[in-house]
């Protein structure tokens, strides 16, 4: 496992650190008290720190550091800033460098290097963060100026109590309530303030209510409860908002959203179908002012995991030719298929390489991915079995334990993303089995290893076996290959919303975007 792991710090870069520091000197000297720039003391005193939280959040006590030489600065473990700020983290030992991610936003810093890369724009921290006994310790800076914005946390350091104050998520989204007549479900929604929302019916069961912009009170996040028309659900906190997807009772008909309270209230109104007689689909209703074009989500980069490489060769069929070869070239095709989608593509491997599964994952979340694909050939004893399948993570009807408290772990970090997952795969195998003509083997919900810290809607496809002759060769054949590269890109775009938000098409109609 990549997360979480720490090793010491090589020699090689002992020599840099110093140069690093006279140049930082020059810029800082004048509002340094005079003196030399502070060198990092791994010895430096340690203090107790009282980490108070709002709301019913228990109080945790800490030890912090004073790393840098005749600085007051106190250091605090990614460890503790991670449970501080429900970050997730990732360590990248031979660059030396921790990802942090709160709030959908990601910060990488490198150990004695002051600049913080992140999306929103690079920072340069007064102090660099310091590897000590097997962690990386922040300055209270990186906290205060970079994990506590992306978490929507407010913090604050007294100096004198020894005390940090991680304020609450400034949540907007504040109750969610289920109630049922006879023949009507309606979910409301208590907001803070008047939030932007949108409807769509992501599956012919499924629809998906989004707030854009919005937090959610931390509660809320997780499963929604079957009441009624309402089969199940999960609340999602998304980089651009929350995200509620609602599953469909077999009962259920059509559907409205409308608001009260100046747009404070927003209900979802499920009705039951009449007499049990299966109803037209009722239209997918968009919010006012949303573009009737716009797409149903922002899915811009798409990373794509050539399954084995290097030492690991996959399956091998009559041909010889390893499954890390086919999938290399099979992720070239759709990587060249989603680019004229307008897609920004991303490969975990582009040559042939050893690579761990959390390697992959980490490549995925670093790239700020919206989609990962996984691709591999099946194999089988004999040439009898054959056919298309699509894996997503399972979705669990129970809560992520510690979504609400504390950092997402590792290897649940999938898991907040199955409901998505499940979707992409429903649009994936249809399409791909479609294109192959190969038998549709279905959808198997498991929570794979190679999807277990993917941050973002994945599936692994199993495009066909490399011990039935006539399926290898289509992967052979580099016109057909590009068939289903196509039916793959196709996918991902009517994921991203391209066919309209009430398009089913027929499985049986063969996609030709390509
Ligand atoms: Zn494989």
């Amino acid at each position: 496992m990549n997360a979480d792991r720490t090793c010491p710090i090589p020699p090689r870069t002992a020599w840099f650190v110093p140069v690093l520091m006279a140049a930082v000197a020059l810029v800082v000297a004048p509002g340094a008290r005079g003196g030399p720039f502070p060198a990092a003391d791994p010895d430096g005193p340690v203090l107790r720190v009282q980490v108070v939280y709002p709301g019913d959040r228990a109080p945790a006590s800490i030890e912090a550091r004073r790393l840098a030489s005749g600085m007051g600065e106190p250091f605090v473990s990614s460890a503790d800033a991670a449970l501080m700020f429900r970050a997730a983290r990732f360590w990248d030992p031979d660059r030396l460098q921790l990802t942090m991610r709160a709030g959908g936003r990601s910060a990488v810093v490198t150990v004695n290097s002051r600049h913080v890369q992140r999306a929103g724009g690079n920072l340069l921290l007064a102090l660099a963060p310091v590897h000590v006994d097997g962690d990386v310790w922040l300055p209270l800076e990186f906290l205060t100026a970079v994990l506590a914005p992306a978490a929507g946390d407010d913090v604050d350091w007294d100096p004198v109590l020894q005390t940090l104050t991680v304020g609450g998520r400034r949540a907007d989204l504040l109750t969610l309530t289920l109630a049922s007549s006879t023949d009507a479900t309606t979910l409301t929604l208590g907001c803070a303030k008047a939030l932007a929302w949108r409807l769509e019916r992501t599956a012919p069961d499924t629809l998906a209510l989004t707030l854009d912009d919005a937090s959610a009170a931390p509660a809320l996040l997780g499963a929604v409860a079957a009441e009624g028309l309402v089969a199940g659900g999960l609340l999602a906190q998304q980089p651009g908002g929350v995200r509620i997807a609602v599953a469909l009772a077999a009962s259920a008909g059509g559907w409205n959203v409308e608001t009260a309270d100046d747009g404070r209230e927003i209900r979802l109104a499920l009705q039951a179908r009449e007499g049990g007689a299966p109803e037209e689909p009722a239209p997918a209703i968009v919010a006012p002012g949303a573009a009737a074009a716009a797409p149903s989500r922002d899915v811009r980069v798409v990373v794509v995991d050539p399954g084995h490489g290097g030492s690991d060769r996959g399956a091998v069929g009559d041909s010889g030719t390893p499954e890390k070869d086919l999938m290399l070239e099979l992720a070239q095709d759709v990587r060249q298929q989603l680019r004229r989608l307008d897609f920004d593509v991303v490969l975990t491997r582009d040559d042939d390489r050893d690579l761990e599964p959390e390697q992959r994952a980490e490549t995925a979340n670093r790239s700020d991915g919206d989609v990962f694909i996984s691709l591999h050939a099946d194999s089988w004893f004999g040439a009898e079995a054959s056919g298309v399948t699509t894996f997503a993570a399972a979705a669990d009807d129970a809560p992520l334990p510690d979504l609400a408290d504390g950092f997402t772990p590792w290897h649940l970090a999938q898991r907040r993303h199955a409901v998505a997952s499940g979707e992409l795969a429903a649009l994936v195998q249809p399409r791909l089995v479609a294109a192959s003509g190969a038998p549709d083997r279905g959808i198997v919900r498991l929570d794979a290893r190679i999807l277990q810290g993917v941050d973002m809607p994945a599936v692994m496809i199993e495009v066909g076996f490399l011990t039935d002759p006539a399926e290898e060769n289509r992967l052979l054949d580099g016109g057909r290959r590009r068939e289903l590269a196509g039916a793959i890109a196709a996918a991902v775009a009517a994921f991203r919303g391209d066919e309209g938000r009430d398009a089913a098409r027929p499985s049986s109609q063969r996609e030709e975007p390509w």
